[in-house]
């Protein structure tokens, strides 16, 4: 059975989890209107990852006897002023996220449950993939800058 306190910050991180899915799809929507396909299949790509995040921690919760629910989510930005600015907010939450798995593994540890341990350092090794997969991303877009950019985003379209 897991504890009240970690069934609580499971729950917030499906919020956030969701949340993120919601930003990504604004992204999503955002590139799909300013000619920037690739990018906009690659957000979308992103945002069903984002969700996939939240039910996999709604079942591990179920499965140790506690309950998963859907909170509120605060509104989205649906605003950028380029692909790169959309990127580079992209990156910063990713690493915000990363601080927020980190603390769940923490308390985890605090509250000596073995299983949620286990099932946290699945996602610290997941952001790390994120967060290097999006510092790459910004390091081809500032390479190609503006005249070359459409090329990353074809390259981004490829995303399987
Ligand atoms: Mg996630």
């Amino acid at each position: 059975m897991i504890s009240e306190k970690l069934q609580s910050a499971i729950n917030e991180q499906i919020a956030m989890e969701l949340w993120s899915a919601n930003l990504y799809m604004a992204m999503s929507f955002y590139f799909d209107r300013n000619g920037f396909q690739g990018c906009s299949s690659w957000m979308r790509k992103q945002a069903i990852e984002e969700t996939e995040h939240a039910y996999e921690m709604a079942g591990f919760l179920t499965k140790r006897g506690g309950v998963p629910v859907v909170e509120q989510i605060p509104e989205v930005t649906n605003h950028w002023d380029s692909p790169m600015e959309a990127f580079k907010n992209v990156y910063l939450h990713e690493g915000h996220i990363s601080k927020r798995i980190d603390h769940l593994l923490e308390l985890a540890i605090e509250e000596k449950d073995n299983a949620a341990q286990d099932f946290f350092w699945k996602f610290v090794r997941e952001q790390v993939e994120e967060e290097a997969t999006v510092s790459g991303i910004l390091d081809r877009m500032k390479v190609a800058g503006d005249s070359s950019i459409l090329y990353v985003d074809t390259q981004l379209g490829q995303r399987q």
